[in-house]
């Protein structure tokens, strides 16, 4: 039987030298690969154009740029592009691409394939958890947006970990993903955002990663009564040890807290939630972005009206909380995904 290809992505700098000199070939060798992979974002061997021929052949035969096989790629009126790729061991994942009109292109990415936590309304949810997605699969959908862009005189200047499953219940891999992302793809941490539906024990270690990258938080919910019905999670950390959590995560990095909040007609989109939200978060360094439910199969609520959002986010105000609603995008490429494209846009700052 053959050996399986190495991944290249699977390798730092020291492995690919490590690689090149099996192959018989000088160590400025790997120096250049590694160049061609990351800062010239080249997808195919074919145009490592300062490689030799014989070594381009080699490699091509023995190593792979990637672990990842697009299934199906789906453009929106808007330009936001959906992908799903299929992982080696055949489950399915999501990646999608948001091209602003300010220039930021933001990958959303996943952490999963599928998840565990079982939040009512997530069509990921509603999947279950297939596996977490390795340290290579995490980065790599973020390299191959980079690569892309590349080509095209772009790059990808935001990412946000929004995509399926939950990112601090594959702690590691997440967090070493993003370092990747930062060191080789030149992302900088303030415009990567980690989304959690608020693992405590994890938003504390996170808060001592000394990273500054953004913190988002769903929160969906300011009663426990409401929340455990929506999010199963809430029954092993409720809202007071969560928010608890948040204050110690503000006041350790001096940054504020996003939290996302999914409008459900009738369920969690009043002026009286509202309120209970500003007593929740009294005194908190965050931002609350709202979004109309998005409908996924097995959840039969509905998404809030216009009116109901404006009027949660005017007794927000009262409690001095910003908020913001966002629009969708992709919205007619969405079917059948639960996830959010849209409530990236405020936790990602341009500048
Ligand atoms: N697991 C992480 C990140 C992925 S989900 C988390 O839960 O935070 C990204 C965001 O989409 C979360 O805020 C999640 O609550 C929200 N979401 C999931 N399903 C949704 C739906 N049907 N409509 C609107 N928002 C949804
Ligand atoms: Fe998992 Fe997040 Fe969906 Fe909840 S909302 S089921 S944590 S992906």
């Amino acid at each position: 039987m053959s050996e399986a290809p190495t991944n290249l992505l699977d390798l730092d700098l020291d492995g690919l030298k490590s690689l090149l000199k099996e192959l018989g070939q000088p160590a400025f060798r790997a120096k250049q690969l590694h160049s061609w992979i990351y800062e010239r974002g080249v997808s195919s061997f074919d145009d490592m154009s300062n490689l030799p021929k014989d070594l381009r052949a080699k490699l091509a035969e023995r190593t792979t740029l990637g672990a990842l096989s697009t299934v199906v790629g789906q453009t929106s009126k808007d330009g936001t592009h959906k992908r799903l790729y299929r992982l080696a061991d055949g489950p399915l994942i999501e990646s999608v691409l948001m091209p602003y009109n300010d220039g930021r292109r933001t990958a959303c990415i996943s952490s999963q394939a599928g998840c565990a936590m079982g939040c009512v309304f997530c069509a990921t949810g509603q999947m279950g958890f297939q596996r977490n997605l390795t340290e290579a699969e995490i980065y790599e959908q973020a390299w191959r947006f980079h690569t892309e862009l590349k080509d095209k005189g772009e790059r990808l200047s935001n990412v946000v970990m929004m995509g399926m499953g939950e990112p601090f219940h594959n702690y590691d891999n997440t967090i070493a993903a993003v370092r990747r992302m930062m060191s080789e793809l030149g992302i900088g941490a303030r415009r990567i955002t980690i989304s959690t539906v608020g693992l405590v024990p994890a938003i504390q270690r996170f808060a001592k990663e000394g990273l500054q990258v953004g913190l988002a938080i769903s929160l969906h919910a300011a009663t426990n009564d409401i929340r455990s019905a929506l999010m199963p999670v809430n029954r092993k950390y409720d809202l007071q040890e969560l928010v608890g959590a948040c204050h110690a995560y503000v006041e350790a990095t001096g940054r504020r807290v996003t939290f996302e909040w999914a409008l459900i007609a009738g369920e969690n989109d009043s002026a009286r939630e509202a309120h209970r939200v500003g007593r929740l978060l009294k005194g908190l360094n965050c931002h609350v972005n709202l979004i109309p439910l998005n409908p996924t199969a097995s959840y039969e609520g509905e998404p809030t009206n216009d009116v109901n959002a404006a009027i949660f986010v005017e007794t927000l105000g009262m409690h001095h909380i910003s908020a913001t609603v966002r629009v969708r995008r992709g919205i007619d490429i969405d079917a059948g995904c639960g996830q959010l494209r849209d409530r990236v846009e405020e936790v990602q700052p341009s500048s």
